[in-house]
């Protein structure tokens, strides 16, 4: 799906240095036409009003589309019923209702799902939705691929492509809720859409509400605050309440430690905050989390002290992988608590056993040693939960459904070319 080529698409490329800005445009539709989806209310009632409409209608069928669009998850302008039926076709004729394609979708035994998606221009991303007895949470990607290369993660091999669009962040969230069959059902009699327009609508009130999808973890392919723009225009779309209305309680926003935009996220965006940490001293952690080089801990930690609205009652979450021998000594645990400590961070340590790749340069702790780890933690009255693994019979760690993906296509490329050689020999 594609952005209009107006909006700005450019990306800091940190590598282990410093990074740069380099502008990265979206390519633009084919046919011409603008997907709606990732664009605010407003330029969506501008686009209608450049299309043809006076301001005053180009307002009122904004509301009625970004209610279709948002929350009712309908994915052809012939579904709008309230439009009227000579409308349809010339909105048809000029904007497009985008999802993400999906490549493929794995069902593991443990309920996890995972998607491997493509953009209209063809690049592949994935998506997790993590099922638990009390949540279900949509792991969302932010980028195709990642500049950092955190040593233990998978995804961190892959190239930067680029940045994903607005619209194919907020594409994934409307993807699952397709995937789950999640959108209200039911007439929409009853509904004021007449009224004046709230530009700015307040945040989100969504409950569990007996769904399925009840969280959003800013957590999968790429960094999402070197992609910060587009991120927050995606997430206001899920908070928007006339819209996906997700509460900014139920989404979190993980960041390998890009220091001079966290303090923009609490402001702008609002959300809960996730921290990779996966290591208490600068010669592990530079190893392990390269950005670690640009933006050392102690910054690190002191811009999570500084976080906006975090609290006991909202703490901020440092995601911790165990590595044998690499970052799970007892004085590796009594650091962590140090440092935790020293700031005065409202603090939840997610531990999370090592989930190895083919090649990967590291293997997971044993479970005896993240017991003991755990328990470090745990007595200095700081939450320590190990994360269960999931999904692993479908590759669900972050980048290897894609590359999995891969090297099938490979495999069948030599398989044709074998076949074509037999056929020519
Ligand atoms: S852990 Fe996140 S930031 Fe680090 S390489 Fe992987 S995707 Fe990028």
């Amino acid at each position: 799906m594609n952005a209009p080529t107006s909006l700005p698409v450019s990306m800091p490329i940190p590598g282990h240095v410093d990074p740069v800005p380099v502008p990265r445009p979206v390519t633009p539709r084919e046919d011409g036409r603008t997907d709606l989806i990732g664009l605010p209310r407003p330029q969506i009632a501008a686009l209608f009003q450049e299309a043809g409409l006076d301001a005053k209608a180009a307002k009122l069928r904004a509301k009625q589309v970004f209610h279709w669009l948002y929350h009712r998850g309908v994915t052809t302008f012939e579904a709008m019923t309230d439009i009227a039926k000579t409308m349809r076709p010339w909105l048809a004729e000029r904007f497009v209702i985008g999802r993400p394609q999906v490549v493929e979708a794995q069902v593991s035994t443990d309920g996890t799902r995972k998607w491997l998606l493509r953009t209209a221009d063809g690049h592949d991303f994935e998506m997790v939705f993590i099922p638990d007895a009390d949540r279900g949470t949509l792991c969302v990607s932010s980028q195709v691929g990642c500049t950092l290369n955190c040593r233990f993660c998978h995804t961190g091999t892959m190239k930067l492509v680029r940045n994903l669009t607005p619209g194919e962040i907020v594409g994934q969230v409307m993807l699952a809720r397709d995937a789950l069959g999640e959108w209200p059902k039911g007439s929409m009699a009853g509904l004021d859409l007449t009224d004046e327009v709230e530009e700015d609508a307040d945040e989100g009130s969504y409950t569990a509400d007996g769904r399925l999808l009840t969280n959003i973890v800013m957590m999968g392919m790429g960094e999402p605050l070197y992609n910060f723009d587009n991120v927050r225009d995606a997430l206001k779309l899920v908070m928007d309440g006339d819209g996906l209305a997700l509460s900014k309680r139920r989404i979190t926003l993980s960041t390998a430690g890009v220091v001079p935009m966290m303090a923009r996220a609490g402001e702008e965006i609002g959300v809960n905050l996730a921290v990779s940490l996966h290591a208490v001293t600068k010669d592990v952690r530079d190893e392990i989390v390269p950005i670690n080089r640009k933006f050392g801990l102690e910054e690190l930690l002191q811009a999570c002290a500084d976080y906006p609205g975090a609290s006991n009652a909202r703490r901020i979450t440092f995601e911790y992988v165990m590595l044998k021998d690499r970052n799970d000594s007892d004085d590796d645990a009594r650091e962590l608590v140090r440092l935790l400590k020293q700031y005065k961070l409202p603090a939840k340590v997610n531990l999370i056993p090592f989930n190895p790749w083919p090649g990967a340069p590291y293997e997971c702790s044993t479970p005896e040693r993240v017991k003991r780890f755990a328990e470090i933690v745990f007595e200095a009255g700081i939450s320590a939960p190990v994360r269960t693994p999931r999904g692993r019979d479908i590759d669900a760690a972050c980048g290897q459904l894609k590359t999995a993906a891969e090297r099938r296509s490979r495999a069948e490329l030599d398989r044709l070319a074998a076949e074509k050689q037999a056929a020519l020999g």
